[in-house]
């Protein structure tokens, strides 16, 4: 940083003092541990492919969830830090749609907590060992719109924060999918296929990679970008997010609109 760059950032914190994200608290941008703790952490049971969390209260739970096994995902595995609903939800919302990309070093320093959590569990994901990190692109038009790519400054931090190069340009999206709400799940799926098409080829083969996007939903989009990853011969495709979307069976799930 230099210096000047150095004063603007002291006067700003002087003037708008970083605070929590939900209830305003002075201290780091974020959430504040107080905020942070209100959002279910994902935890086992869950699918050892997707990492979508099953009903503690269900007898026996299986290794992988009924759309893994009807269906299996390109994608070699699949965890997120938290349950998209509570605080987490509120400061992915405001990262992604209002702009907040101060957000993005926090985030990004989530995922990293769950890249450590994944050492101790049951089906660990061998994030650590990844040669490279990729986002999930946005389609340029939507991004001119936004103003700013969010799973690419994630995976820019992420990127420092793991000690690992960023393939920014490698995977592309191919054709504008129209927004995947109201949608049934067929209809996603068909939306956004052959969306994805990866532009250095010679990058990404033989490689182990970490896709990374903000919250993971339906797990289509994740899907066909893994498609596209392996068809040019990932080596393995493993996708980190900060949230999942809650599980039908969590009361979490009633309030969610799903995108995607
Ligand atoms: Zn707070
Ligand atoms: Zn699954």
């Amino acid at each position: 940083m230099n210096p000047l760059t150095g004063v603007l950032r002291a006067v700003m914190d002087l003037l708008f003092p970083p605070a929590c994200e939900v209830c305003g608290a002075v201290g780091d941008i974020g959430l504040c541990d107080d905020c942070l703790a209100q959002t279910p952490l994902v935890q086992p049971p869950s699918c050892a492919q997707c990492g979508i969390p099953f009903d503690p209260a269900a007898a026996r739970p299986p290794q992988v969830c009924d759309l893994c096994r009807s269906d299996p995902p390109h994608f070699d595995a699949a965890r997120a830090y938290g349950l998209h609903t509570g605080p987490l939800r509120t400061a992915v919302v405001a990262y992604k749609f209002k702009g907040r990309m101060g957000l993005a070093d926090y985030l990004a320093g989530l995922m990293a907590r769950r890249v450590d959590l994944e050492a101790g569990s049951e089906w660990p994901v061998p994030y650590s060992q990844a040669d490279a990190i990729v986002p999930l692109p946005l389609h340029p038009t939507r991004r001119r719109w936004r103003g700013f790519d969010q799973a690419g400054l994630l995976a820019v931090r992420l990127g420092t924060l793991m000690q690992k190069p960023v393939g920014q340009r490698w995977l592309c999206r191919r054709r504008q999918t129209a927004p995947q709400i109201g949608l049934t799940p067929t209809q996603r799926a068909e939306n956004v296929r052959g969306a994805f098409t990866v532009a250095e080829p010679e990058q990404v083969a033989g490689k182990r990679l970490i896709l990374v996007d903000d919250v993971l939903t339906t797990g289509a989009t994740a899907r066909d970008a893994a498609r596209a990853l392996k068809s040019a011969q990932a080596a393995a495709v493993y996708l980190l997010t900060v949230s999942i979307a809650p599980p039908d069976w969590h009361p979490a799930a009633q309030h969610l609109e799903r995108q995607g």
